[in-house]
């Protein structure tokens, strides 16, 4: 197994919303915020190559929508989606799976691009199966107005319409050493990857842990369709964590890449942060 973990670009949004019901007293204690309380953050992908397949974890942004979109989402840093493959040596055509954690615009968008006709779109990724699970598409394609701004038509509808779309319905092993978690409290059906990389196990935490600071039972975004499911999964994943004491990589945490956890008496903390490159 290869792994490598990529930053594609950062992006800013409210930290009041980012942090739900903690004050920002608190929340301002540990993640820095710029003067319209704005914070940053990442969009690590993951690429892992299993066997014959090349993987792909999320996709970021991508670039279809206007500049007007654009200008409320601050992107800022990282290496680019084509970019970050590239300097990892892989073509978009080389990806054979991309996995899609959910359908939120910042997590799928990179996953389809303009086509040379004007309003039509192809995939990114010519070669791959996009894999999402069947709770999340079948929320998704129906929408709803509180997540209406997240869903994106042109995000969703041309992977379906190429034909290169897989539903997972169940959690257990995608790949060998790949497992998957499917959650229910951000939007239902998010997925988490679980990976065994040599002697140790990541977990990939998505939009369950978006950073370090989310590691507290309730430090949670209010973008969470239902906070008390979040409370009952984080409690599971890091329970299980501790235990087998697997190691967090956060896809949208600025500063940290990587966590390994310790009980404190507050409840389960990070003990050591690290970069990613110290797990190779
Ligand atoms: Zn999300």
């Amino acid at each position: 197994m290869k792994i490598h973990l990529f930053n594609i670009a950062n992006f800013k949004v409210d930290g009041g919303a980012m942090f739900g019901v903690i004050p920002k007293a608190l929340w301002s204690r540990v993640y820095k915020s710029d003067s319209n309380n704005l914070i940053n953050l990442s969009l690590r992908s993951m690429i892992i190559e299993i066997d014959k397949h090349i993987i792909l974890i999320d996709t970021g942004w991508g670039d279809k929508q206007d500049e007007k979109f654009f200008r409320h989402v601050y992107l800022n840093g990282g290496e680019g989606l084509i970019e970050g493959l590239a300097i990892n040596g892989y073509k978009p055509e080389d990806i054979t799976d991309v996995f899609l954690t959910h359908l939120h615009a910042d997590h799928c968008g990179g996953g389809v691009k303009k086509g040379n006709t004007e309003g039509k779109f192809e995939l990114a990724f010519p070669n791959a199966t996009y894999h999402v699970s069947k709770a999340q598409w079948d929320w998704a394609v129906k929408n709803n107005l509180r997540e209406e701004d997240a869903y994106l038509e042109e995000n969703i509808f041309p992977i379906s319409e190429s034909g290169h779309l897989s539903l997972i319905e169940d959690e257990g092993e995608l790949f060998p050493g790949f497992s998957v978690m499917i959650c229910y409290g951000h939007t239902p059906g998010l997925m988490i990857p679980i990976i065994k990389y040599k002697d140790k196990t990541l977990v990939y935490t998505g939009d369950l842990i978006p950073t370090a600071s989310h590691i507290p039972l309730i430090w949670n975004m209010s973008y969470d369709i239902e906070s008390l499911k979040t409370i009952d999964e984080k409690q599971k994943l890091l329970e299980e964590a501790l235990a087998k004491n697997y190691i967090l990589v956060f896809q949208h945490d600025e500063v940290v890449e990587c966590c390994n956890l310790g009980m404190t008496p507050k409840g389960i903390r990070a003990k050591e942060k690290f970069g990613f490159s110290k797990i190779l």
